[in-house]
């Protein structure tokens, strides 16, 4: 088990390396190569299994090769979400992504309830590639047309069995809604992939699998790989 095998970008590498993390915990050598893959993932892992990293070191590489945000391309809003259903845990997330994305360039906005919602509109206005919210306020930002996710193709639900239990189905489904729908990989999986296009990329970390969680699943990931730490 080492970094080197897990095909992460060497500014990764040395990020990974910076922050002290010696080998990749099970769930990052099993989750990592599928992100870079672009392949959807249900991960069935708990807090301190490293499941933050998992998640957000695929996700930064597929943002590296995009075109950096701009004034032609911040208005459409940013590149990947992270929902959560806390506030500490997007804090900490938040956290985690931070100490990698610095070293990219990759600029992250945090959109939670408790804070001032036009404040997080004048953030989000600014531009950003990462947005790590909580689902109730990210969704009152797109009603307010303070955030819009027209280019939103990488999308990761943290938690999603609490999630659920909180009573935030509406507001998650409702904020994958505003994400481009074309951009879904077919639901028939012998379906051939365009090389060329890019398609959406969902994981779903939960440590049960309720109906109403894979209800989810079913809708909104395509034939995801489950991988249970
Ligand atoms: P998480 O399960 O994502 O909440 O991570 C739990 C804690 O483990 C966090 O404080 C991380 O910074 C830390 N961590 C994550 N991955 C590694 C790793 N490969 N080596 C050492 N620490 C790690």
């Amino acid at each position: 088990r080492s970094w080197a095998e897990s095909k992460l970008g060497t500014e990764l590498l040395k990020a990974v390396e910076k922050a002290g993390y010696k080998t990749p915990s099970p769930i990052q050598m099993a989750a990592i190569p599928l992100g870079l893959q672009q392949r959807d993932v249900i991960g069935i892992a708990e807090t301190g299994s490293g499941k933050t990293a998992a998640f957000i070191l695929p996700m930064l590489t597929y943002i590296t090769k995009l075109p950096p945000m701009s004034e032609e391309n911040e208005a459409e809003g940013p590149y990947a979400v992270v929902m959560a259903p806390t506030r500490e845990l997007a804090q900490q997330i938040e956290d985690e992504t931070v100490k990698f994305a610095h070293f990219l360039g990759i600029k992250v906005v945090s959109i939670v309830g408790g804070q001032s919602i036009e404040e997080q509109g004048f953030k989000l206005r600014q531009g950003c590639e990462v947005v790590i919210a909580t689902p109730g306020r990210l969704l009152d930002c797109l009603e307010r047309r303070y955030a819009v996710l027209n280019q939103c193709n990488y999308v990761v639900l943290d938690e999603a069995d609490r999630m659920i239990d909180m009573g935030f189905e509406p507001q998650v489904v409702g904020v994958l809604d505003a994400m481009p729908s074309s951009n879904l990989k077919p639901e028939n999986e012998d379906e051939e992939l365009d090389e060329k296009k890019i398609y959406r990329t969902t994981y779903m970390f939960s440590a049960t699998m309720p109906p109403a969680v894979e209800r989810l699943a079913r809708k909104y990931l395509r034939n995801p790989v489950v991988v249970t730490i």
